[in-house]
């Protein structure tokens, strides 16, 4: 028997564009990489349509969905990209969502919104902004300086205890715009390695024992929901693999979740966000950076969760009700899977990763491979972390594209 729908679903369908007079419902992803493809995936499998636009074509959005291609600034592009659509999101916090608000302020009488709004986005996309929130709210990160200048960096190092980790303000991923500081040689080549036009800030170096992600989904009527608390591993500043269940003791899993709970609050995000954590070894928790998107952590969620980031990230934004974040194993290990060399992609090595059947293999349609970058994930779920890990970490191994 179908359960009844509750007085907060009901608010909540109130603010749905699934209302609308019938008819198809259409979703705008700003951005066409992995994140998209994974979004856009979930979309198909809700019934709802989907449209991208980004910069450059990667390949990973080839045969979902329509993508556009093009300086996703340009007020004429998104003025066709936004027409038809019923909600605009995106998967990364660097997107024109000014332009877009713009592009729909004109059109108010089709309901479309953007979620995350630019509002929220914009204090996120930099991360001295960010941090400089976090600190408004009362929620410990790591202490830090914003710096112009070799000279600034080397003082304010000094004043973080001599070990720090440099960082551009804006538009790095991956690692890419970091560099660690430990001297005051190393601050200055850091701050000439990394120079732009966006500013750096210098973060205090954060001796962790162990680093964690918390994926939040808050609805546009305000309904939050958890997912469970994940160990994450990074290789070269970049994510290697996340673990679940953590591993940590219950009371640290709670502070963890409540502070990511505070976090989507403070900055008024709606849809999937990804709360980063270093823990130290006295078990304090520090946050390290907010993601205001589905994120790498969370992507064993599409096997090993109820319902996926994706598909919550997408209920959120759409107005509809959160679906269930619970386990749907004991245990469950996402490996990435990255390029070793430069050229086109070869999916021949697919044949021997997939004799391992207990692995959900995950590949993004990138034509070209470069080293370290994101071409694929693997996930395995099962009973024993360790026995899990090691799958995993097999399969992966074994898909060099
Ligand atoms: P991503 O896109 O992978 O999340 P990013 O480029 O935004 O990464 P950060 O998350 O700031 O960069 O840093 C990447 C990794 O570098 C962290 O996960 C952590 O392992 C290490 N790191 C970052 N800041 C510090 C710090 N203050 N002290 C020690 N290690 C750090
Ligand atoms: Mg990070």
């Amino acid at each position: 028997m179908e359960r009844p729908v509750t007085e907060m679903e009901r608010s909540t369908l109130d603010h749905s564009p699934l209302r609308k007079g019938g008819g198809a419902v259409r979703v705008g992803i700003l951005g066409a990489g992995q994140l998209g493809r994974m979004l856009g995936l979930a979309a198909v499998r809700m019934g709802v349509q989907v449209r991208f636009l980004d910069r450059a074509q990667s390949g990973a959005t080839e045969g979902i969905g329509e993508t556009m291609i093009g300086d996703w600034s340009d007020p004429e592009l998104l003025t066709r990209f936004v027409d038809g659509c019923d909600v605009i999101t995106t998967e990364n916090e660097w997107a024109p969502a000014g332009a877009v608000e713009s592009a729909l302020r004109g059109r108010e009488e089709t309901r479309c919104r953007m979620f995350p709004a630019s509002a929220s986005l914009d204090l996120i996309a930099d991360k001295g902004t960010q941090k400089q929130v976090l600190v408004s709210k009362n929620i410990a990160t790591a202490p830090f300086e914003l710096v112009a200048s070799g000279d600034e960096a080397v003082a304010a190092l000094g004043r973080l205890g001599g070990a720090a980790m440099l960082k551009r303000r804006r538009g790095s991923y991956d690692g890419y715009g970091n560099a660690a500081a430990h001297s005051a040689e190393e601050a200055r080549a850091g701050c000439i390695a990394l120079h732009g036009e966006d500013g750096l800030l210098l973060e205090a170096w954060v001796p962790f024992e162990r680093e964690l992600s918390v994926l939040v989904v808050r609805g546009r009527d305000g309904e939050i929901e958890t997912y469970p608390v994940t160990t994450t591993e990074q290789r070269d500043h970049r994510c290697h693999a996340t673990e679940v269940p953590s591993g940590c003791a219950p009371s640290v899993e709670a502070q963890a979740t409540a502070i990511a709970r505070q976090v989507v609050e403070a900055f008024d995000l709606v849809g999937l966000t990804a709360v980063e954590l270093f823990m130290t070894p006295d078990g304090g928790l520090l946050v390290n950076e907010v993601a205001p998107r589905p994120h790498n952590t969370g992507h064993y969620t599409i096997e090993g969760c109820v319902t996926s980031q994706f598909e919550n990230h997408l209920r959120a934004v759409l107005g509809l009700p959160i679906g269930g974040t619970s386990l749907r194993s004991r245990c469950a290990v996402m490996v990435n899977v990255l390029g070793h060399r430069e050229g086109t992609a070869d999916v021949h090595a697919l044949a021997e990763a997939v004799r391992s059947s207990d692995v959900a293999i995950h590949l993004y349609g990138k034509r070209q491979v470069r080293p370290k970058r994101k071409m694929g994930h693997v996930t395995c779920l099962g009973n024993d972390l360790k026995s899990v890990r090691r799958i995993a970490e097999d399969t992966a191994e074994k898909l060099k594209l």
